[in-house]
């Protein structure tokens, strides 16, 4: 059984590459054998040692061997390996966490903070107990700055992601209706999220906050080093307000920004990066740049522009803050024909047939030419308009809307990852 993190540390030291996918074990890596809900990793081992790894991790003490090392816990172990190495570092770690917008606020940072500093973020969503540890085993001495996506569905996630990354510095983004299946209300979510302000406020770590956001502020009261940045309204410029779905924004000097961020919800992820860079001392026409040049990937509020229609294809998730925010915002757009298409808003627990409901509500008070409504409880969304249509399954949407083409339009999709609403983009 090998116990000591200190030799495992040495090991890693020579592959700087820490690896958990047999298939992508990439040459002179460590792999970490982790089990999955129906595997054992270990067997996965060979295959990944085969595969050009050096090292392997695994719990089955049959397998020790010059390169294989034993343990008991191999997630356990790579947490440790991680917190480990994380010791060892002296950089400004940032870690970001909130309900909507971590992944946008995380990119639109680095790609802020890049204008001066070799700076590392967490790849795409590898934001939980798993991705956090493998994200912070990829700094290297030559980075100045890393950026740590937090995610959480349940109490006590963000205060162990927080053990391990230690970060200096923190935000979290907002407080909204997600994941209540396993936090069980707001209230929840927010004690959850304020997990990263009591490892800050322990650590004598600094907060960026959004001076708009009542619940952060309030729970951010005991926490001595505040960064605060203006609401987002104070980034808005109605007159800027253009028939082009994307964000324009004015800086703090009143420089014009035009962006490639669908939604006005943008405004405070933008917000966010532009105080980060501020306070790192990023020239501020480098941070317009940056914000400026990032394009969101993932069908993250995404335009696509077709022959006849512009869809705003948001179908990368949906919980009620960030549906409410799609389509208020969508409701304010200067466009001649809106229509909406929505899918169910997963993991809402007992909360959903009330949320579905005060979401058909939100929708009633805009004016949309079409709504169109689908999922299971989507039904209690239609049944607050009679005009709402609503299809229970997606087959059945798909062929009403080959009978009935959408043409010279803006539409809006949005629907939890489950329902992949992205495919709907071919009937359009
Ligand atoms: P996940 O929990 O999957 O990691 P996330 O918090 O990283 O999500 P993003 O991936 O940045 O969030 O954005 C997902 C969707 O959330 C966007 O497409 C948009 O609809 C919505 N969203 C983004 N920013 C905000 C915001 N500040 N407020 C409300 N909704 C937002
Ligand atoms: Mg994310």
């Amino acid at each position: 059984m090998q116990n000591n993190i200190e030799f495992l540390y040495q090991r890693y030291l020579e592959c700087r590459h820490v690896s958990t996918d047999s298939r992508a074990a990439q040459d002179q890596s460590m792999f970490f054998a982790l089990n999955g809900p129906n595997f054992k990793g270990a067997k996965f081992a060979e295959m990944a040692l085969e595969k050009g790894a050096k090292y392997a991790v695994v719990d089955d003490p049959a397998m020790a061997s010059d390169n294989v090392f034993v343990v008991e816990d191999t997630l356990q172990t790579l947490q440790d390996l991680a917190r480990h190495h994380r010791r060892q570092l002296s950089i400004p770690i940032i870690g970001i966490t909130g309900s909507n917008g971590k992944t946008t606020t995380k990119e639109l940072i680095h790609a802020v903070l890049s204008q001066k500093f070799n700076t590392l973020y967490t790849q795409g969503n590898l934001n939980n107990h798993i991705g956090v540890p493998l994200t912070l085993l990829r700094i290297k001495p030559e980075h100045e700055m890393a950026i740590i996506e937090m995610g959480a569905n349940h109490i006590g996630e963000i205060a162990l992601l927080s053990s391990i990354a230690m970060p200096t510095h923190g935000m979290i983004t907002n407080i909204g209706k997600a994941h209540l299946e396993g936090f069980g209300s707001l209230e929840g979510v927010a004690r959850g999220k304020s997990e990263l302000y009591v490892h800050l406020l322990e650590h004598g770590g600094t907060v960026f906050i959004n001076t708009g956001n009542e619940h952060l502020m309030r729970m951010s009261r005991r926490i001595e080093n505040k960064v605060t940045y203006p609401a987002q309204e104070d980034y808005y410029h109605s007159e800027l307000l253009e028939a082009s779905p994307y964000v324009v924004y004015k800086d703090e000097e009143g420089n014009v920004v035009h962006t490639q961020l669908v939604g006005s919800y943008n405004y405070e992820n933008m917000a966010a990066a532009a105080c980060i860079g501020k306070y790192f001392g990023v020239p501020l026409q480098k941070a317009n740049e940056a914000i400026a040049g990032y394009s969101p990937v993932n069908n993250r509020s995404q335009v696509l522009k077709q022959d006849s229609n512009t869809i705003i294809l948001d179908a990368y998730n949906a919980n009620p803050t960030s549906m409410a925010a799609a389509v208020r915002n969508f409701g304010s757009m200067n466009a001649p024909k809106k229509v909406v298409i929505l899918g169910d808003m997963f993991e809402m627990g007992a909360e959903s047939e009330t949320e579905h409901r005060t979401l058909g509500e939100v929708l009633n008070k805009q004016a949309f030419d079409t709504v169109i409504l689908c999922g299971k409880d989507m039904k209690y969304a239609a049944e607050v308009n009679e005009n709402f249509l609503y299809f229970e399954t997606k087959p059945e949407l798909q062929t009403w809307l080959r009978k009935n083409p959408v043409a010279e339009s803006y539409v809006l999709i949005k629907g939890s990852r489950g329902m992949g609403l992205e495919t709907l983009v071919e009937e359009l």
